[in-house]
């Protein structure tokens, strides 16, 4: 199956915010100052992963995390 697999370590984010100026349909930032995976699952703690058939600007919000807390892999 085609598709594209969004790693975020929830744990590592600093909350520079890049990441839901870039993609905000998929990141969303918290009242905790982190941000959220919007649709994600937490895989382990602190580990969420989302599914996705299209890149749209994942790619683009993974990029731009100064602490690479966004990983894509391709499925
Ligand atoms: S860009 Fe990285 S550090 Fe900034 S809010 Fe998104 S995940 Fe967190």
């Amino acid at each position: 199956m085609a598709g594209f697999k969004i790693i975020y370590d929830r744990d590592a984010c600093i909350g520079a915010a890049a990441c839901a100026a870039l993609d905000p349909e998929r990141f969303e930032m918290n009242d905790d100052g982190k941000a959220d995976l919007l649709k994600g699952k937490e895989d382990k703690p602190g580990l969420w992963i989302l599914k996705i058939e299209e890149l749209g600007e994942a790619q683009e919000a993974a990029e731009s995390c100064p602490v690479d807390a966004i990983k894509i892999e391709e499925l």
